[in-house]
């Protein structure tokens, strides 16, 4: 076990193949790469609608994990890019359209990471329902360490966006 650890949250989705089954194997990637440690908490699966304006593509099914990790936030990034690679995800035709998988970091510790390549907190996690819902699910107490605004309270100001989300029977 490394001395040094932090814990980190990542959001998980997918709307191409088998989304259920990408999800799965990502996470036996994650944890088979040692990329991320235990304790390891998994959020259930959600299904929820293409968000960024892009209708015209399959839903997701999103989910959330929160984890240790031994590396730095670019060599978590370069790591989540080489699992998407390697589940068959080819550079993006458009933004936000369909893909077999997406690995997020969410967060990463308290830490505010702001470089070209990589931004933490996640750029859009206050926007977006599909991350914040699960992320509350395992950590309902969760504050942005930039702001110190609870992400409860930010996914309670989304409104209806929430009502369109299906929580799922299976599991991760
Ligand atoms: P999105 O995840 O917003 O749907 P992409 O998966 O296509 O979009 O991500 C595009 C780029 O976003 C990635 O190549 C990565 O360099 C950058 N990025 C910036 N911050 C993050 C972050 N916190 N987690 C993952 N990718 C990030
Ligand atoms: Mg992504």
């Amino acid at each position: 076990v490394p001395d040094r650890t932090e814990k980190v949250y990542l959001g998980l989705g997918a709307n191409a193949g088998d989304p259920v089954e990408q999800l799965r194997k990502a996470v036996a990637e994650l944890r088979a790469r040692r990329i991320i440690l235990e304790p390891i908490a998994l959020s259930s699966l959600y299904r929820t609608p293409p968000w960024g304006g892009i209708g015209d593509q399959p839903w997701f099914v999103n989910a959330a994990l929160s984890g240790a990790t031994a590396l730095s936030p670019q060599e978590l990034l370069a790591a989540l890019k080489q699992i998407e690679g390697d589940l068959g995800r080819k550079p993006a035709p458009r933004r936000w359209g369909p893909r077999p998988i997406d690995l997020d970091i969410l967060l990463f510790g308290q830490r505010i990471v702001r470089t070209p390549n990589l931004t933490i907190p996640h750029p859009h996690i206050t926007e977006r329902a599909f991350a914040l819902l699960p992320l509350v699910e395992i950590e309902p107490l969760l504050a942005d360490p930039a702001t110190g605004r609870r992400y409860a309270d930010c996914l309670a100001a989304l409104g209806d966006e929430i009502a369109r989300i299906e929580k799922m029977k299976d599991e991760l």
